[in-house]
This record gives C-alpha cells, structure tokens and sequence, in this order.
C-alpha cells in the first residue's frame, strides 16, 4: 500500500513545505535490501558508552561489535569531520542509582545531531524488578522513561531502543548480543522506543547471522497475503523451509506465495477441531520436523458494543485467539529444543481502540496466552513470544476511511505506517536460534505508536 503523503515529503519542494508548515515530516526508513549481502549492519561508526561501573561490560559487548566488523569507538570525541555516527550503544547494566546516568546520557546528547540517518540508539541495562535497593530500582526504570522520552525526540528514521537483562543473564548471552544486533541493523526499522526483556542466557548464536533459520521448518497461518505473505518471504531468506497455512478461498493467491519460496500450500480453516493435527500431519510427511508456529492469521469484525452482534464477536475470538488456543495444546507438545510459537497480537490489545472491543479482548488474550505458555514450553527448551504491530500499510488497514488512516499512520514517532515486511523482520528474529533467551515477551512493531505503554 502506498503512502502518498511519504512520496510527497521525501524530497525537492514537498519537504520543504512540510518543514515551513510545521507538518510531520517523515522519511523513507533504512530496511534490508535483499538483493543486497554488503550493506552495512549500521550507518557509520559505533559509540559505545557506559556508566563507569558498567565498563567491564561495555568492553565486552564492544569486543563482539569488533567481531562484527563494525568501526567500534569508546571516545565521543573520536570522530573525523564531516562523518556521522552510525549508533550508540548505552551499557548501564551496574548502573546503581540515578546519579549514573548523567554521564553517558550527556554525553550521548552531545553527540546526536550527527547520528546518521536510521542511526540507532541501543540501551542495555537490567530489569528493574529483580532489584530491591530502591536506588537501583529506580534507575533501571529510569532507563525506561529516558528510552522512550528519546525515541520521541530523534528524527530521521533514527530509532531508540533497549535491551533490558534478566539479572542472572550475562551481557555476552547469545539473546542480548541477538537483540543488540537486531536493534542495530535495518531489520528493526519499525521497531521504536520499545524494551525487549532478556529473560534468560538460552540460546545459540547462528553459525550463519544471514541465514539464522537454516535448515529449521516454520509453519505461517494466514500466509496468502499481507503480513503472513511477508513473514512467509522472510522466514525463507533466512533459510527456513515454510509451510503456509490459509482458508480455501484464498488457495491461489497462498500457491503464488508459496511457489515464490519454494515452500508447501496447506488449504486449511485454523477454526478447525483437528487444524493442528492436519498441520503436524503434512509438515512430518513434507519436511519431516516443525521448529516455528507463527499464529498470524486473523480478521477484523469492528462494531462499537452496542451494535454487536453474537457472530461479529463469536467469528472473531474463534479465530483471532481460541483457534490458537486450541493449536497450542498440540504444538506445545511437539515442539523441542529451539522451538518457538510466535503470535501476533496487536497495539490495539494493549490500549483499547474504540469499535474493536472483540479484536482487543482477543489480541490482548493473545498476550496473556503467550506470557502463560512461556514457562510451559521452556521445559522442552522452546519459547513463545508476540508481535505487536501498530498500523501497518496492508489490505486490512487500507479499508479505513482516509481522514482517520492519515491520522493513525502519522500518530508514531516515525510519522508513518510500517510495512509487513517490518513485522516478519521482528517475527524472524524471535524465531531465531539468537533469541533463545527470550520468552513470554511481547514486542510491539509500531514506531511507538502514541496510544498504550
Ligand atoms: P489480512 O486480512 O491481510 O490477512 C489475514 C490472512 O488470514 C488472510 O489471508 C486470511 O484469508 C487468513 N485467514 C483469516 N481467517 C482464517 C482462518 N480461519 N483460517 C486460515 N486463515 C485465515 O491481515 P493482515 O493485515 O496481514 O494481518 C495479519 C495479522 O496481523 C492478523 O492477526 C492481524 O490481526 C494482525 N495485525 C495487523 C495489523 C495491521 O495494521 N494490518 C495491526 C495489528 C495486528
């Protein structure tokens, strides 16, 4: 779906109007170029800063950046003229009261205006809950507000966002080092001012960072088309072997997606008794393994409550949240060792949106069913986790009225809607072997959407 406001303001005269009138300016956002292997993780040089109780730490995660090839600088100073910094990495995991953060908060102030465009601003502290002194309480939650005061304030498809350690879990765990480096690179280019928690040292890191899902098998609900076609085309470029999952009536437009990766087309209502068993049936005869459930296939019956109807609300929970339920009770159980069952939730299950009481009440069950899974299929070594997508340019949101579309689109901080491909980005991810450590969470892919935390 185009975004013609975007178009316009991109450049020549369009965006100097829209800087002369006030109005939001946003800009084309870095992604990954899939015709390309070169491009650079990030933009430019990497500024790693800490709090001075944390420098062990910053002297680590600075040597695995070296590892990655990236120009990895310790000294704001330390930049030629003219140059801009591709990142900046804030490592305050020993921080231990407010007072800390004056130091490498100032000085990463003093050197933003020369963050690249779609540079990145990356945080790694610890989870405020496993702390008892109140000051170290209250500067990891400090971490918080700062995080998501500086996603509002960078402008030019530059992104904040932070990685926030269980207390146990080491600053070179296999997932803090993945989630730095998804933060980093163009992957999360819709991802804003959010905090994605580290809840373990699990995980291995790929032998292949280009091809991660190698020789793992994935299954997508509500592959034919939108975000389920784009998690489908980016499970493959990372090496996954995929089985697409959507209703007859949309067979073929799911054998165009799937003949395009070479993966297999499974005609199939979620809402089906036996659904999972008919899946688990054609992926052993096909591939015989399943690594990756990705429950995406949803609808939409929007009514305010007073017009609702017994179907509008009965057609919506039984697909958006009880068919994965029911899923879930067979794939938890078939799934090993680096498993993973990845749902997608939605903004809307997090703050309300008016004419949605059905979509929210589902989408928000689908968080609470991902948080209370976790533990269950941490005994086999898997996870589960969620996306949250904000407003994403698809069929689905391109049936809004115009006046209100303009408005949800621009009400983030980076002033226009994602892209599917941004949501299977942030999908690929959590089913990677990187994010092992990672379980229960929920990550919203919404360029921090104004509405809910
Ligand atoms: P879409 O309507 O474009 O695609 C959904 C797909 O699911 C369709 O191909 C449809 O045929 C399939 N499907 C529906 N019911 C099914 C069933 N019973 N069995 C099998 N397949 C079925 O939607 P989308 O915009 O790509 O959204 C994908 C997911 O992301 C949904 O869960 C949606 O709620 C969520 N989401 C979307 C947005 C957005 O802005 N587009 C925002 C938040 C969350």
């Amino acid at each position: 779906m185009s975004d013609r406001y975007l178009d316009l303001v991109s450049g020549g005269p369009g965006k100097s109007a829209a800087k002369k009138l006030g109005l939001p300016q946003p800009v084309r956002l870095r992604r990954t170029d899939p015709g390309s292997v070169d491009q650079p993780l990030v933009p430019g040089p990497v500024l790693v800063l800490d709090d001075g109780a944390s420098l062990p730490a910053a002297d680590e995660l600075a040597e695995t950046l070296l590892g990655w090839d990236l120009d990895v600088r310790r000294d704001p100073q330390e930049l030629a003229k003219g140059r801009r910094w591709g990142a900046v990495v804030l490592v305050l995991t020993e921080a231990a009261s407010p007072a800390a953060l004056a130091g490498p908060v100032l000085a990463l102030g003093g050197v933003l205006r020369r963050l690249a465009p779609g540079g990145r601003v990356v945080t790694v502290s610890r989870r405020a809950d496993d702390a008892r002194e109140p000051a170290v309480v209250a500067v990891r939650q400090g971490v918080d507000g700062f995080l998501r005061s500086l996603a509002k304030e960078l402008r030019a498809g530059a992104t904040a966002n932070g990685v926030v350690l269980g207390q146990d879990v080491p600053v070179g765990a296999p997932s803090a080092v993945g989630a730095v480096r998804f933060f980093l690179s163009a992957r999360s280019a819709f991802v804003d001012g959010q905090l994605l928690h580290v809840t373990s040292a699990d995980g291995v890191a790929p032998a292949d960072w280009t091809r991660p899902l190698e020789g793992m098998v994935a299954v997508v609900t509500g592959a034919a088309r939108g975000i389920g076609a784009a998690i489908v085309s980016v499970l493959a470029r990372d090496g996954a072997r995929v089985v697409g999952v959507d209703v007859p009536a949309a067979g073929e437009a799911l054998s165009r997606v799937m003949n395009e990766v070479r993966g297999s087309a499974l005609q199939l209502d979620i809402t089906a008794e036996d659904a999972a068993e008919r899946i688990l049936v054609h992926v052993r005869e096909r591939y015989g393994r399943l690594d990756v459930v990705v429950h995406n296939a949803g609808i939409l019956r929007d009514k305010l409550l007073a017009n609702m109807t017994d179907d509008r609300w009965n057609d919506l929970l039984a697909v958006n949240v009880l068919a994965p339920l029911r899923m879930n009770e067979t794939f938890a159980e078939e799934l090993g060792a680096g498993g993973r069952i990845i749902s997608l939730a939605s903004t809307s299950g997090i703050a309300g949106n008016r004419g949605q009481t059905n979509y929210a009440a589902a989408k928000a069950g689908i968080i609470g069913m991902t948080r209370a899974l976790a533990p269950v299929v941490a005994a086999s070594g898997a996870t589960a986790n969620a996306v949250a997508p904000g407003f994403i340019e698809t069929d689905m949101t391109a049936k809004i009225p115009p006046v209100p579309r303009q408005v949800a689109r621009r009400a983030n901080s980076l002033q226009q809607g994602g892209q599917p491909v941004d949501v299977a980005e942030a999908i690929a991810f959590l089913a990677s072997p990187q994010a092992g450590g990672v379980n229960g969470q929920t990550l919203r892919v919404c360029g921090q959407n104004l509405v809910g935390q």
